[in-house]
């Protein structure tokens, strides 16, 4: 539309405008960072600003961060990078460019990427076909019992999928194919607006079939199971036993994952470690109402849901308000977990 709009006056400019026109979208979207900006003028407004700023936009992308970065609502849009992980003298900082698409496989990234950024990730993620040993993109072959299907050479989009267990070799459309018919099987359920616990049910089904198609850690498997964490989280005062098991088995799954993809200080690991430690506080005071439970389990169970609130607490506290909406958010965490610490103050001494 921006070119059919300009392209009357500046037609006989001399050069390829079309790819002139590529080539600035693509330097803007590889620089700027997009945020929500929140007003209130009369009534609450909601703009999507994109902002270049001449250090950070300096910044390196990867696929593992080490750094992570947050705008504020003043009106300098004054913004943060702060360190995610250890960062040792000499290494590169670097943050991801498109934070949604790190929970993402390898392909599904590197096309995302080419597409906003005009680049192929070569990021050290990227290079290993099994995403730092997480094996987050292997789907099970579809030759041999026990082998898995990943890309031969991971950072080129169409490269074939061979397997580890014996010599099948599968082309790109074939892997692609295979993994939208899942996504839209998961897709008819959620846009079916089942009650939740209908919902869950029927997504805790789709997780045990895929299960059998795909590695265990797929990243399919892990938007299962965050679609499950995230539903379950507003019942788990009436959940049974088993479903809340369920719920603290799934949240301890996607926290080893995200410890390796998405390690130190994210948003990720964070409301991961807040919605574990609900699912614990239920088991712990359960537990409690049991004359026959065993006083060591529920004093580590206290233990351990401290540990998780405080590290929880380290991040919703110093992220920035780059929206009203994120603000509220991480307000809302905190006083929450802040309460929930005051109280278990006193099990723990
Ligand atoms: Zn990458
Ligand atoms: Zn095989």
């Amino acid at each position: 539309m921006l070119l059919d709009n300009i392209s009357d006056f500046l037609n006989d400019c001399g050069y390829d405008l079309e790819q002139e026109i590529i080539r600035i979208s693509g330097v803007i979207n590889v620089n700027a960072f997009s945020t929500v900006k929140s007003e209130f003028q009369g009534r609450d407004c909601v703009r999507i600003v994109q902002c270049i700023y001449p250090w950070a936009s300096l910044l390196a992308h990867s696929c593992v961060p080490n750094a992570c970065w947050s705008i504020d609502n003043t009106k300098e849009l004054r913004i943060s990078i702060r360190a995610a992980t250890t960062i040792k003298k000499g290494e590169i900082i670097t943050i991801a460019y498109n934070l949604p698409e790190t929970m993402s496989g390898t392909l599904h990234r590197l096309i995302s990427t080419e597409d906003v950024a005009h680049f192929l990730c070569r990021c050290k993620r990227c290079s290993d076909k099994t995403e730092l040993g997480t094996f987050a993109s292997a789907i099970k072959c579809f030759d041999c019992e026990n082998g898995y299907l990943l890309p031969e050479s991971p950072t080129t989009p169409d490269s074939e999928w061979e397997c580890c267990g014996c010599d099948s070799l599968q082309a790109v459309p074939k892997i692609v194919l295979f993994l939208n018919n899942i996504e839209e099987t998961y897709e008819n359920i959620t846009r079916r607006q089942y009650s939740r616990d209908i919902e869950v049910k029927k997504l805790e089904l789709l997780l045990r079939q895929t299960g059998d198609l795909l590695h265990e850690n797929h990243y399919i498997l892990q938007e299962f199971r965050m679609r499950i964490i995230n539903l379950q989280i507003h019942s788990l005062d009436h959940v049974n036993e088993t479903d809340l098991e369920r719920f603290i088995n799934h949240c301890k799954f996607m926290l080893k994952i995200a410890d390796v993809l998405m390690p130190g200080f994210s948003k990720t690991r964070a409301l991961l470690q807040f919605f574990l430690s609900q699912g614990l506080l239920r088991k712990v005071s359960r537990k409690t109402q049991d004359p026959e439970e065993n006083e060591k389990e529920i004093a580590d169970l206290y233990k351990e849901i401290h540990y998780l609130q405080t590290r929880a607490l380290l991040y919703f506290n110093n992220q920035h308000s780059f929206s009203l909406r994120s603000e509220a958010e991480s307000n809302q965490f905190a006083v929450c977990i802040k309460r929930q610490l005051k109280n278990l103050e006193s099990y723990i001494n």
